[in-house]
């Protein structure tokens, strides 16, 4: 009845959801985007809205919602520890109830849906690198729990609904992703560290600057994303981890940051926040042979796209 694939993307106004649907606009779906604007923005979407494909909906999630679409992508959720700790009984909300309304509006539908996962269930690991089959390390009362937690329970959410509804589910796991568009005031290292070269302020290191993260760039991840639920099969559905496996210290991702922005920054030292991971890097083995996709996109470059961005909104005078 319809010639094109009616999608919807929750959270369609954040980072990661503008990219998302830009490329599904692209590949020639109907793009149903639904968003509360909690930490997105119409910016993030702004150059979309002149396409008739293209549809924004202000909608919290935690609320039910009645549409008709094919499939659906949920990446509702504030994502940096910022963000998801100034209301951190909504964040649980918005991980719980958004799943338990999506995953009720899909079974509705009988819709394909994707769970946007992290790779924060696996906590503070203490296997490394982290595969699929490990089951995490994490506080459940600490700062952090209300986000780990939460996801950790829509994926519960998502397994039961298979299990139970027979529901086309797909579950990924995404590690630390970077790129433009990122929000300047979230906290997130990559956001910080470029900000503060930029404007010459001192460097923030939090701890010895010794803990690890592997960063994957914004492009990379979306087609992770988009290849695991338009090619694979429904019986394949996941989790799947999806990050870059190239792992890097802090130190070092700040030491890249001041060559590419060419800046005299200097390091501060500040204290580690609590039950901050340690180290945290994706065995994507099971992405490489599911999805037959891997992270094309290097840190120097990554950055580099990350770095024109935010001088272009200093520009602008948006900072
Ligand atoms: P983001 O904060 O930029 O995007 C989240 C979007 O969800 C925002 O537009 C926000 O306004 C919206 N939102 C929040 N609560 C909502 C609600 N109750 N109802 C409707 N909309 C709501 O973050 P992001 O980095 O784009 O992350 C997108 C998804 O990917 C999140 O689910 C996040 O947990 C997941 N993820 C991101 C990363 C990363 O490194 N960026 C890593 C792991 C997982
Ligand atoms: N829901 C929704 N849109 C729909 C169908 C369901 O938002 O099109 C929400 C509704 O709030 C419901 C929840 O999803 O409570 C779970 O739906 P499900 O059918 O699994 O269970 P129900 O609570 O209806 O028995
Ligand atoms: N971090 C830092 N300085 C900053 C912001 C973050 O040293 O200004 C550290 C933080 O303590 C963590 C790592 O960088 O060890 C990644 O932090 P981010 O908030 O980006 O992501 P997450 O901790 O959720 O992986």
């Amino acid at each position: 009845m319809h010639l094109r694939k009616r999608v919807m993307v929750t959270g369609g106004a954040g980072f990661l959801g503008s990219f998302l649907c830009e490329r599904l606009l692209e590949a020639g779906c109907d793009v149903f985007c639904v968003d509360n604007f909690y930490t997105g923005s119409k910016r993030n979407v702004l150059p979309l809205l002149d396409n008739p494909y293209f549809e924004l909906h202000r909608h919290d999630i935690t609320f039910p919602l009645y549409v008709e679409v094919d499939e659906i992508y949920n990446l509702a959720c504030p994502a940096s520890p910022i963000h998801y700790q100034v209301d951190p009984v909504q964040t649980t909300k918005t991980s719980v109830h958004g799943a338990i309304n999506m995953l009720g509006l899909a079974k509705r539908l009988k819709a394909r849906i994707l769970q946007a996962s992290t790779s924060e269930i696996y906590g503070d690991p203490s296997v490394h690198p982290q595969h699929e089959s490990y089951w995490g390390n994490v506080n459940p009362i600490g700062p952090r729990a209300c986000y780990d937690e939460g996801k950790r329970c829509a994926e519960t959410l998502f397994f039961d609904y298979y299990r139970q509804h027979r529901l086309r589910i797909k579950v990924a796991r995404i590690f630390n992703t970077y790129g433009p568009r990122m929000h300047p005031n979230d906290g997130r290292v990559v956001s910080n560290f470029i900000l503060q070269a930029l404007r010459g302020d001192p460097i923030t290191i939090y701890g010895t600057g010794e803990q690890t993260r592997s960063f994957c760039y914004v492009d990379d991840l979306v087609e992770g994303l988009a290849r695991f639920m338009e090619k694979t099969p429904d019986d394949f559905i996941g989790p799947v981890n999806l990050g870059n496996p190239r792992e890097f210290t802090i130190l070092e991702l700040a030491e890249k940051v001041l060559e590419l922005t060419g800046s005299s920054s200097r390091l501060v030292f500040k204290p580690l926040p609590m039950d901050d991971p340690k180290q945290r890097r994706p065995d994507i083995s099971l992405a490489r042979e599911a999805l037959d996709w891997s992270p094309r996109v290097p840190l120097d470059e990554g950055l580099a796209q990350t770095i024109a961005y935010f001088e272009q909104l200093m520009r602008e005078g948006c900072l």
